[in-house]
């Protein structure tokens, strides 16, 4: 479908817009179950970024799916190419220079390692946001457990859908352990140590 599609090239350097922006573009991708803190995480993460002077985007999985990602589903196929567009879509906001979050439960380890060859070295990091499934349906913040329990929500992540754990995830935050504060502090430390942001 692409042959006679020729790509142009900008004249603006990464390297160029790197200088000029002090910042690398990146892709922070947080997975995990529903409820166990992807976003709240990213959001606060973002925040302190943005405080610093960072460009920063979140992509929210949840809020993709009102707009970009209205017409797909939850089933498996759905599931795939919903990560697929979430992974370009950052791809393009990273090469603009920004330092994006994406927080999307991505259950599937080959869909998440597939957008990560979209990008360079280093330059995708995925942190697997972890909590026990018993302690995401004691938080359910959006109510989501208690509907699929009750039977009103099919093929749920974590009850009658698979989620496969990272492998070797840049980063884990064990949300039992850690406040959401210092899941954030870990994320921006990540950051700096790869040479993506400076030092506050
Ligand atoms: P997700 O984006 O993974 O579906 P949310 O961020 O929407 O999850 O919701 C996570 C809920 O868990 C929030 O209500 C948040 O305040 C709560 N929470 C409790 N402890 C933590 C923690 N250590 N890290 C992140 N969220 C936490």
């Amino acid at each position: 479908m692409t042959d006679n599609v020729v790509r142009h090239e900008g004249r603006v350097s990464p390297e160029a817009r790197e200088r000029a922006s002090g910042q690398k573009g990146a892709l922070v991708w947080l997975t995990g179950l529903s409820a166990s803190g992807k976003s709240t995480i990213a959001r606060q993460a973002e925040e302190i970024l943005f405080n610093r002077g960072v460009w920063t985007y979140v992509l929210d999985g949840d809020n993709l799916r009102h707009g970009l990602n209205s017409d797909l589903g939850f089933g498996q196929a759905d599931r795939v190419e919903n990560v697929r567009r979430v992974g370009e879509a950052a791809r393009l906001f990273a090469d603009a220079g920004l330092v994006v979050f994406v927080a999307l439960i991505s259950p599937y380890r080959a869909d998440r390692e597939r957008v990560r060859t979209l990008f360079g070295a280093g330059r995708f990091m995925e942190v697997y946001v972890k909590c026990p499934l018993s302690a995401c349906e004691e938080r359910d913040p959006k109510g989501l457990y208690v509907r699929a329990r009750a039977g009103e929500i099919a093929e749920f992540t974590g009850l009658d859908s698979p989620y496969e754990e990272p492998d070797a995830p840049e980063l884990a935050l064990d949300t039992m352990a850690l406040d959401i504060g210092d899941c954030a502090a870990k994320i921006v430390g990540m950051l700096e140590e790869r040479g993506i942001v400076r030092g506050s």
